[in-house]
């Protein structure tokens, strides 16, 4: 495929030149580091039809008002302005993405701006069934299923919702358009739960077309009940997982979460965050958000978005500092950031 080089960002041919001025004439988004920022998460909704153990209270949290929700006009907007300062890179999360209705309208919107390569999803996966073949119609690239046990009572357990059948079968849904990798199952590792559920979900890996990714078990639940000897260390899960198949190390990008130590490199994180409510957060584990929704609402005007941006960002903190003494948890748990 041909690709055109601007302002040493490259986006796909078929652009007009109107398009490409606007998108050369906005530098990228650098952070104070002198790190290009490539990637936002966008978080649709703080609500979630599951109440997994280590995210959210059983009785679920305090939701946001639909009016502090960004619309998906505001959502597109604000992508757009980062696309033009080369952020090529989208995953929708939530609390969960899917209940937000008509979300593949907002993937539509996001697949249509000039720049944004790779559009992903992060979802529970329990309403895949339906909206998988929307979604990919709607320009979906790349899916990411949380799925932490392969056992229906454990399933249950773990998200107090009895929904293992309903993951499964959106994930088989998910499968039917190759259009749609790669897919990647995540589970949540946790010491005292996921020892058994290791060699299940490599079995999974082996059998299926979906990637099997172990994410560290981090200080963002609702409970605080994160306690650090908690956390199944990825060299464990890889122990676990060489009992019985030898594992081969492949090289990764440096901004890849999906490496063993997911946090071994937080100097190398290219991302920042957009929560439910239009705060712009530049760190998972940021003490501060950047008000994006209210000038929005104020009549902003795309240069003066741009500017508040590359502000937030030339703050963004360099890494992250779970393990480090005088560690101070988020101001927010997971559901409510967007995981
Ligand atoms: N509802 C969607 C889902 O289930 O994927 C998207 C939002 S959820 C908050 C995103 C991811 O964050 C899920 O994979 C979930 O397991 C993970 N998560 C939530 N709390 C976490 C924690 N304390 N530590 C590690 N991962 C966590």
């Amino acid at each position: 495929m041909l690709l055109l080089r601007v302002g040493g960002r490259v986006f796909p041919p078929g652009l007009g030149r109107e398009t490409l001025a606007t998108l050369s004439r906005m530098d990228a988004l650098v952070d104070g580091w002198g790190r290009e920022i490539r990637s936002l998460r966008v978080s649709v909704t703080d609500k979630c039809n599951f109440r997994c153990r280590y995210c959210m209270p059983a009785e679920g949290l305090e939701w946001l008002e639909r009016d502090e929700l960004l619309t998906y006009e505001e959502i597109a907007r604000l992508v757009r302005v980062l696309a033009a300062m080369g952020v090529d890179e989208i995953r929708l999360t939530g609390g969960e993405p899917l209940v937000r209705r008509e979300l593949p309208a907002l993937v539509e919107q996001l697949h249509a701006i000039p720049g944004v390569r790779d559009l992903s999803l992060t979802t529970n996966g329990v309403l895949l069934d339906r909206l998988a073949g929307p979604l990919v119609e709607a320009g979906l690239t790349r899916l990411n299923v949380s799925l932490d046990s392969l056992s229906h009572v454990r399933f249950t357990e773990i998200t107090r919702r009895d929904a293992l059948d309903r993951v499964l079968a959106g994930l088989e849904e998910a499968e039917r358009y190759p259009e749609l990798r790669p897919i990647k199952v995540n589970c949540v590792a946790m010491k005292g739960f996921t020892e058994v559920e290791v060699p299940a979900l490599a079995e999974l890996a082996r059998r299926k077309p979906y990637v099997v990714r172990f994410i560290e078990f981090m200080p963002l639940d609702a409970d605080e009940s994160w306690r650090g000897d908690a956390v199944l260390t990825g060299a464990e899960i890889r122990a676990l997982v060489e009992e019985r198949w030898p594992l081969e190390e492949i090289p990764a990008k440096a901004s890849s979460t999906a490496r063993r130590f997911r946090f071994a490199d937080g100097a190398s994180c290219d991302r920042i965050r957009l929560t439910a409510d239009g705060q712009l957060r530049t760190c998972l584990f940021s003490r501060k958000e950047w008000d994006l929704k209210t000038p929005l609402r104020t009549g902003a005007s795309d240069e003066d978005m741009a500017e508040l941006l590359r502000f937030a960002v030339r703050h963004k903190e360099l890494k992250h500092k779970i393990n480090e003494p005088g560690f101070v948890r988020a101001s927010r748990s997971m559901s409510q950031i967007g995981g």
